[in-house]
């Protein structure tokens, strides 16, 4: 037998040696060596052993065989990278920017065999929903007809399946699964985090019974291991999971479904910043599966691409018969203001929800949350109470401590001003405690939940105040974002939302977009049952373009309205962007960097009009964890120009400085 040669990607995150390693492989490995295998190396000057993957294997030797070094072994607990995830993972390199090591890593969320029976989910927790005895209508069955149709032709497309809430599209994506099972495939369904309840997964094991295989970030490492393996031996038929389910090895994928398409969870915040949408569309491709994207807020990218006909537009407008959308009003905090209420509870909403009380309906109140938290500042200085190692305020929690979200770090709650000394120091700001407080005080009678951060941090927590919710043990649910995904509840008839306009602080472009997909989110979570709901929403600015479609339940007006912004300020999806980030332990070495990378890019477009480089400026939180931050912005159509430039940037070194990029950030930085 000739001798074999294997092309080895090594486990060290550089990018001048971000290339592959060829090793011969011994006799006695000869007959277990495949491609995608973990296997050790020795690497170097010192020949320290290292961690590296298989990724071609070859008699043709490709430098002096005499100087070449042998696979030291095989670790005995490593898992094999499937041939197409490892074409996926060059794919991602590519297109997001990383190490091929990094990306292996990224396709590849299950690493070791990790013998563990895994704990099944109790029939109890199971049976939080009645089982839902109904034929589709005739605009889901037309939808899955389409669908057969398209499967028959050998057409495998990404359908962007844009329904309102409740207007029954998991039901639709149940009769999609039916389909490619029929024909002996698997699906994976995606779901953001927060939204992957019982109550969501009853419904697919109604269906598929024990051949689905629950994948959540809750689980142990060998829990995880297991519903790998049940996938990758066929042993499921679904797949459900967050954002790295997407990568499940399956033996004969059918189809990819992404439901809340629009959901920020997924875009990965590591290197490679990969997006889940794109990542799906090209497993798909490479191997011969269907897309299904849905939403009844798909981002501004889908939507636009459907328009396009890159995507197959697919609506469900309305809900099924009998249930009705909920109706919307609008309160202005402002005029409540002067007409002398300064409780966060507006006059109409209190008068609801005594209503709702009375009745022995429910409520829930969402408080829009993200990027806001109770700060403490001085009522006579207006000092701010900062992290010391962050530039952002420290949130206060009601256990007498002060906290960072950036970096963990935790103080005393001050009681005096530590500028001017005032004791009229405190908290500040709307966090779902004060809400509860408030409700507590107008509404003593009322028995509320809270569903936060800091209330679901136990595992199983979450699920234990929705349960409780359901069974009517409270009349208030008060929570974040939390609150509003894919939860039904049928004594629900009012939503209230406390700040509506807090999400459009955000300094980044897609804030209208968010507090929109937020408003009609929450709008959905009300009159889910056979009682009509109604949806309050208490703003400081009733005239903005995203609370007035929010509250038309218009997404149309709101895409329009949106893409003209887009358009004319030349942001995504009409412009490709790229986001630089330089860090440092000092503001200077990174002011200097900056300036000298921005003038690097600059000199490598020359002056190619179609783009457009901004900054260098500072991030809009210029320090965490004691690292300085500066970025520069890099606008253009051509997204391979864009690949250009990141290579560029990709090769820039000095010492101190980190360089990272985001193409199409999500979040602001
Ligand atoms: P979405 O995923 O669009 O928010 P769901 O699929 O969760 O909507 O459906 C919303 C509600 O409508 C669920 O309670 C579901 O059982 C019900 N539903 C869905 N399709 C039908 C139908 N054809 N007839 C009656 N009820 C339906
Ligand atoms: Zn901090
Ligand atoms: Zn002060």
């Amino acid at each position: 037998m000739s001798q074999i040669y294997a092309d080895i990607i090594i486990d060290i995150s550089h990018e001048a040696i971000d290339r592959t390693f060829q090793y011969m492989v011994p006799a006695e490995l000869e007959n277990s060596i495949e491609i995608g295998m973990q296997v050790q190396v020795p690497f170097g000057q010192s020949n320290r052993n290292r961690k590296g993957y298989v990724i071609n294997l070859t008699d043709i030797p490709n430098f002096d065989v005499d100087k070449m070094k042998s696979i030291s072994g095989i670790p005995d607990k490593s898992l094999q990278i499937e041939g197409k995830l490892i074409k996926l993972a060059a794919w991602i390199r590519k297109n997001y920017g990383a190490t091929m090591f990094d990306a292996l890593k990224t396709v590849m969320p299950v690493k070791e065999k990790i013998r563990k029976t895994a704990k099944k989910i109790s029939e109890k927790e199971f049976n939080l929903t009645k089982p839902p005895v109904m034929n589709l209508n005739e605009s889901q069955q037309m939808l899955i007809d389409e669908f057969v149709a398209h499967q028959e032709d050998g057409d495998f497309k990404t359908y962007l399946l844009h329904g309102v809430t409740g207007s029954g599209k998991t039901e639709v994506y149940i009769g999609c699964i039916k389909e490619v099972v029929k024909k002996g495939k698997q699906a994976i369904v995606l779901i953001p985090e927060i939204g992957l309840t019982y109550q969501n997964l009853a419904r697919f094991r109604q269906h598929f019974g024990d051949r689905v295989a629950l994948i959540n970030s809750k689980q142990s490492k060998g829990e995880k291991y297991e519903e790998f393996m049940r996938a990758k031996n066929h042993e499921v038929d679904v797949i459900i999971g967050p954002r790295s389910a997407l990568f499940t090895p399956c033996q004969n994928l059918g189809l990819i479904i992404i439901d809340e398409e629009h959901d920020g969870a997924y875009k990965s915040d590591q290197t490679p910043k990969y997006h889940a949408r794109e990542v799906a569309i090209e497993r798909a491709r490479l191997e011969d599966a269907s897309v299904i994207l849905g939403s009844a807020t798909p981002t501004i990218e889908s939507y636009s691409l459907a328009k396009l006909g890159k995507y197959h537009l697919w609506e469900l407008p309305f809900r099924p018969y009998g249930m009705e959308l909920s109706s919307v009003s609008v309160v202005d905090m402002r005029e409540e203001l002067r007409l002398g209420n300064r409780s966060i509870v507006s006059k109409e909403l209190y008068e609801m929800i005594n209503d709702r009380l009375t009745k022995k309906e429910q409520i829930m109140l969402f408080i829009n949350r993200r990027g806001f938290n109770t700060f403490v500042s001085c009522r006579e200085c207006g000092e701010v109470i900062k992290c010391p190692k962050c530039d952002v305020s420290l949130s206060l929690h009601n256990n007498g401590f002060m906290m960072c979200h950036y970096c963990g770090h935790v103080e005393r709650t001050v009681k005096e001003c530590p500028s001017c000394k005032s004791k009229l120091i405190g908290g500040f700001g709307t966090g779902t405690q004060k809400v509860e407080e408030e409700i507590n005080r107008l509404f003593p009678q009322a028995k509320t939940l809270r569903m936060d951060k800091d209330t679901t941090s136990k595992k199983g927590s979450q699920s234990e105040i929705l349960s409780e919710f359901l069974d009517n043990k409270a009349d208030i649910l008060i929570g974040t974002q939390m609150i509003v995904k894919g939860h039904d509840f049928e004594n629900v008839t009012l939503v209230g939302i406390m700040l509506a306009d807090l999400s459009l602080f955000d300094n980044d472009y897609r804030s209208g977009e968010r507090t929109f997909d937020l408003l009609t989110q929450a709008a959905g979570r009300a009159g889910r049952g056979d009682k009509k709901g109604h949806v309050l929403i208490q703003t400081y600015q009733p005239e903005h373009y995203a609370i007035v479609a929010a509250s038309n339940q218009d997404y149309e007006g709101f895409f329009d309205t949106e893409m003209t912004y887009r358009r004319l300020l030349k942001y995504p999806p009409v412009y490709n962007m790229m986001v630089v980030l330089l860090t440092s332990l000092t503001y200077e070495d990174v002011s200097i960097a900056s300036e000298e990378l921005t003038k690097t890019i600059k000199n490598s477009i020359l002056d190619d009009k179609n783009v457009r480089v901004i900054g260098p400026s500072d991030a809009t939180i210029t320090r965490i964890k004691d690292l300085y931050r500066r970025v520069i912005y890099v606008k253009t159509k051509d997204i391979n120009q864009l690949e250009n430039i990141r290579n560029l940037v990709d090769t820039y070194e000095k010492d101190g400085i980190k360089v990272a990029v985001d193409v199409n950030p999500v979040n602001m930085y």
